[in-house]
C-alpha cells in the first residue's frame, strides 16, 4: 500500500472533506483492523467506503471476496484500475451511497447475513447505524471505525454525558466491543480528533422482550428529545399527558428523572407499561 498523499496526486484525485475522506495511511493499521475483526476465513465481506483500498487489499489478500460500496466515482475508477485486476472475480464494486443500498437484498444475494467492515465517513455514521438497526437481520456483525466521540456515545452507560438515544438502542439490540483506538496520525489527511474501531454484533433475542419495537424506538427518541428536561416533559413531545402519567406510574418510574438516568431495561419497562403499546 502506497501512502495516500502520493497515490491521490498520482491519480489526479483529491481528498474530499464533505465525503469524510480520511484515508488510512499506515498499512500496519489496516492489517491490525482486519486481524482484530476475526472474520471467518474466506467468508464474503461487505465494505463501506473502500476509498483507496487500504482495508480492501488486506481483505482480498487474506482470501475474502469483497463487495464494496463507494460513493466517489473517481475512487471507484481507481479501485477498478489499481485493485480489481489483481483479484479476478473477487472484488465487486458498487458505485453509490451506502445509505441507499439495500442491505437485505445484498445479504439475500450472498445467502448469509453481512459481515461488514468500514472506516466510516464521519457524516454518515449515525444515519448508517440507524439503518443497520432497521435491517439488523441482514447484518451478522460490523467492525467499524468511528470518530472517538461517536464511539463513546454508542458504548455509553446511564448517567454519563455521552449516554443518549444511540446508547439505549444499541444497548438493547447489540453488543459493542472496543477493538482499537487510532490517533489522527493514522490517517491522511489527519482528522482533528481520534478514532475508535468497534465491533457491533446484533443480539438474536434481545432481553427483556418487547411487544413493539416501534414503540420502544418512539419512547427512547421522545425521552431524549429534550435532554435538559425531565422525562415527563420530554415525553410530552410525542405523547398525551394522561398516557405518560399512566405509563410512568405503571413502570414505577419517578416522572422527575431525566432520560439520561434511565437504564436500557427501564426504557423497556416504560415501553411495556404504555397503555397504547399493544395497539401500536
Ligand atoms: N476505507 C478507506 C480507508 O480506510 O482508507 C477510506 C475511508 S474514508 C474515512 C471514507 C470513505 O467512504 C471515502 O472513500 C468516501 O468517499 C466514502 N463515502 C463517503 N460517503 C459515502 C456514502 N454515503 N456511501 C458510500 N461511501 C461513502
Amino acid at each position: 500500500m502506497k501512502h495516500p498523499r502520493g497515490e491521490l496526486a498520482a491519480h489526479g484525485l483529491a481528498a474530499s472533506k464533505s465525503r469524510g475522506q480520511n484515508f488510512l495511511a499506515d498499512p500496519a493499521v489496516a492489517r491490525e483492523i482486519v486481524r482484530r475483526a476475526e472474520l471467518e476465513p474466506g467468508a464474503p465481506v461487505f465494505e463501506i467506503g473502500p476509498g483507496l483500498g487500504a482495508l480492501t487489499r488486506v481483505l482480498l489478500e487474506a482470501g475474502h471476496a469483497v463487495t464494496a460500496v463507494e460513493i466517489d466515482r473517481g475512487l471507484v475508477r481507481y479501485l477498478q484500475d489499481q485493485v480489481q485486476p489483481a483479484f479476478p472475480g473477487r472484488l465487486n464494486l458498487i458505485q453509490g451511497d451506502v445509505l441507499k443500498t439495500d442491505l437485505a437484498a445484498l445479504a439475500q444475494d450472498q445467502g448469509r447475513p453481512l459481515d461488514v467492515i468500514g472506516n466510516l465517513p464521519y457524516q454518515i455514521s449515525t444515519p448508517l447505524l440507524f439503518r443497520f438497526l432497521e435491517t439488523r437481520e441482514a447484518v451478522a456483525g460490523a467492525v467499524l471505525t468511528f470518530q472517538k466521540e461517536l464511539a463513546e456515545r454508542l458504548a455509553a452507560g446511564p448517567g454519563s454525558k455521552a449516554y443518549g438515544r444511540l446508547s439505549v438502542m444499541f444497548g438493547y439490540y447489540a453488543r459493542i466491543e472496543r477493538l482499537l483506538d487510532l490517533g489522527p496520525e493514522a490517517f491522511h489527511p489527519r482528522p482533528k480528533v481520534g478514532s475508535t474501531v468497534l465491533r457491533v454484533r446484533f443480539v438474536a433475542d434481545p432481553r427483556p422482550p418487547l411487544r413493539s419495537a416501534a414503540m420502544f424506538s418512539t419512547v427512547v427518541a421522545a425521552g431524549f428529545s429534550r435532554r435538559r428536561k425531565t422525562l415527563k416533559n420530554a415525553l410530552r413531545s410525542s405523547f398525551p399527558e394522561s398516557q405518560i402519567d399512566a405509563a410512568l406510574a405503571a413502570a414505577g418510574l419517578d416522572p422527575g428523572r431525566r432520560a439520561e438516568t434511565l437504564a436500557v431495561e427501564e426504557f423497556v419497562l416504560l415501553t411495556e407499561s404504555w397503555p397504547a403499546a399493544i395497539s401500536t
